[in-house]
């Protein structure tokens, strides 16, 4: 049994960012921008915006963050992202979550660019996905996952793939993106009814379902792949979806919670920055 060592593979994709944004700027004299909206003073919200902005100055991506009032206004904010849209120096944009209840969420990510959504979310993105066009901005920790894999050399092809979780941000988007590694994909959500008869063919399975230990020893075969998305903070520690120490005992490659998935989402979000602005410079 291996261990995914999520943060190695996240530092050295960020070494490699590094790398080809300083040749972007030295070559083309291409600065990239990221630019972060968030609104009202949600201490997780802040720490995660801190979290983007001190990896993108690791890397050489200009990040500037914009912080408005809690209070303000669906035209204002509306105005704000627009602003970015229309802004040539912009490369990427990112609308931390949540917003106010008074905003129409929906509306505000809809005025993002497709090619500047670099969370991967808006409509346009997931219909170039589910085509599996290329220019595609994907999901970050979705796409962090097939990265993990394939830095560990899983070969996908005919593998039969196990989605435990059905969700806009990980579970659907990364059931495509196995698709379109061309594993063989089965979805499974809340009303899978005996999903331990589905878990038990998977030979990659895929939790993202914010349940701590879902996943125990019984529920899978001999030599298969786990990766494990979920957070689950239980008296101040954090659990993922997968019984690690039962299931390890099995599987022949497994992500653990912490140190998996996580660290390779803000990666990403570097990744689809830079792919954002390459497609610009190339243009
Ligand atoms: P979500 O929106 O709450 O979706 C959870 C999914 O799990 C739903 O599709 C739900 O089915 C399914 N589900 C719930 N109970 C189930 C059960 N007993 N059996 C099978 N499926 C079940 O959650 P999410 O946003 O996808 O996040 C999932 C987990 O990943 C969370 O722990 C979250 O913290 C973590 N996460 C981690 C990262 C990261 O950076 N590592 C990023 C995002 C999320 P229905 O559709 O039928 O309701």
């Amino acid at each position: 049994m291996k261990i995914i060592d999520g943060k190695l593979v996240s530092q050295t994709m960020r070494n490699e960012l590094a790398e080809k944004i300083a040749e972007l700027k030295n070559n083309f004299g291409k600065v990239l921008k990221l630019s972060v909206i968030i609104v009202g003073n949600d201490p997780a919200s802040e720490i995660y915006v801190r979290n983007k902005s001190k990896a993108c100055e690791e890397v050489g991506i200009y990040s500037e963050t914009i912080k408005l009032d809690e209070s303000i206004s669906q035209d204002k904010l509306e105005n704000v992202v627009l602003t970015l849209a229309n802004d040539e120096s912009v490369d990427g944009i990112l609308v931390q979550l949540p917003l106010p209840r008074h905003i129409d969420e929906k509306r505000v990510l809809s005025l993002i660019p497709t090619e500047k959504d670099v969370d991967g979310f808006s409509s346009d993105n997931i219909g170039k996905l589910t085509q599996f066009d290329e220019s595609a901005l994907l999901a970050c920790t979705p796409h962090g996952i097939i990265q993990l894999l394939k830095r560990y050399e899983v070969d996908f092809c005919g593998k039969h793939a196990v989605v435990v979780g059905r969700s806009n941000i990980v579970g659907k988007p990364v059931a495509l993106m196995l698709l379109k590694e061309n594993c063989t994909v089965t979805v499974c959500h809340s009303k899978t009814e005996n999903l331990a008869d589905f878990t038990r063919k998977a030979d990659i399975l895929v939790c993202a379902v914010g349940k701590k230990h879902l996943i125990t020893e019984d529920m899978v075969k001999d030599g298969v792949i786990v990766v494990d998305a979920g957070i689950n903070r239980v008296d101040g520690k954090i659990y993922g979806d997968v019984d690690f120490d039962g299931v390890s005992k099995k599987a022949s490659l497994i992500t653990p919670v912490p140190g998996g998935v996580g660290p390779m989402t803000i990666t990403m979000l570097l990744y689809n920055t830079y792919f954002a602005g390459l497609k610009k410079t190339n243009e």
